[in-house]
């Protein structure tokens, strides 16, 4: 076993690994079941030698032979880019929410179609037409480090899944990815929390074309029900787990409604796009992903305060614009 790989038993028969993610300094938590000479994967890493090779290690090293089950939490590349390689024919099962699947060909496969969706999509919310053409592009990157897998099982939400020796309730917590899932086990105060809450990280919430249509309401949503459960620890892909997701809510709720508040004022009864009102809020970013993040994010707080009554939004072919009531 290399020195260095990162796994640490964290609940009877449950092991996170922590796996690098290339070009990016950050490390994706992933967590392995075990049972017998049988493994249980929950999200898979991207797509690179490195961080299969710590998934091999580390099946070795507790004994398993086989994999069994690969769940994914969602489609981001770092929670399942490597699915192709672990899950199919053969090898593991991959069971995915439902709402996941339809988005995986056309942004790991034949991105033709999405990359002039992202354009328009773009161009009407007020981008320069050349920022548009760059950053519609900026998703071509992100395909190479996915290898995508036929799913076994399309989840719903509410399910009970084996995973090792345990059992977890699916929890279905759209927002941050339309189909992204928690897993749930009551009798540990276990919950798996993917993406949906982080401990101190705000993870990105956007409206885009393959988001859902109000993702900001979902995701406050989701929040709530996962702080119902009252997890007594909760296990993040991202970051350390911690015990007091009530603290954790809390703070992810108001930094979310201190951004609605700010957008209104931004709005200030003048009529913007959301790319003016995302410059008006981060100023101008160089790097380009964070780019279509910041204007994601900012459309997804706008589209929320069109929903609750508090800006209007108008649309023609050409734009869509908001403006304060
Ligand atoms: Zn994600
Ligand atoms: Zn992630």
């Amino acid at each position: 076993m290399a020195t260095d790989l990162a796994l640490t038993e964290v609940a009877e028969g449950v092991f996170e690994l922590r796996l690098p993610i290339p070009f990016e300094d950050g490390l994706v938590n992933v967590f392995l079941f075990t049972d017998g000479d049988e493994a249980d994967l929950l999200d898979c890493g991207m797509n690179s030698e490195d961080s299969l090779a710590a998934i091999h290690e580390a099946l070795d090293h507790l004994g398993a032979r086989r994999l069994r089950r690969l769940m994914v939490t969602h489609i981001h590349p770092d929670h399942y880019g490597a699915a192709g390689m672990l899950a199919g024919p053969g090898r593991a099962d991959l069971y995915i929410h439902r709402l996941e699947v339809p988005l995986v060909h056309p942004r790991y496969v034949e991105l033709e179609q999405l990359v002039a969706e992202v354009r328009t999509y773009l161009l009407v919310n007020g981008v320069p037409a050349d920022e548009a053409e760059v950053l519609s592009n900026s998703q071509r990157a992100l395909s190479q480090v996915v290898k995508t897998a036929e799913p076994s099982v399309q989840l719903d939400g509410a399910e009970l899944v084996e995973m090792g020796r345990h059992r977890l309730r699916v929890e279905w917590t759209p927002g941050h990815s339309p189909g992204h899932v928690c897993l749930f086990e009551s009798d540990g105060g276990l919950l798996f929390a993917g993406d949906h809450v982080l401990p101190e990280l705000s993870p990105n919430i956007g409206l885009h074309p393959q988001s859902t249509p109000d993702p900001l309401h979902d995701y406050l949503a989701g929040l709530q029900r996962m702080a119902a459960l009252e997890p007594r620890h909760v296990l993040p892909a991202h970051g350390r787990p911690f015990t007091d997701i009530a603290s954790r809510v809390d703070a992810l709720t108001s930094h979310h409604r201190r951004r609605m508040d700010q957008i209104v004022e931004i709005l200030n009864r003048e009529e913007k796009t959301g790319w003016r009102v995302a410059l008006d809020l981060w100023g101008r970013r160089d790097n380009l992903y964070e780019k279509r993040l910041a204007l994601q994010e900012g459309l997804a707080h706008l589209q929320a305060l069109a929903v609750d009554g508090r800006v209007s939004k108008s649309v023609t072919p050409d734009s869509v614009r908001w403006r304060r009531i």
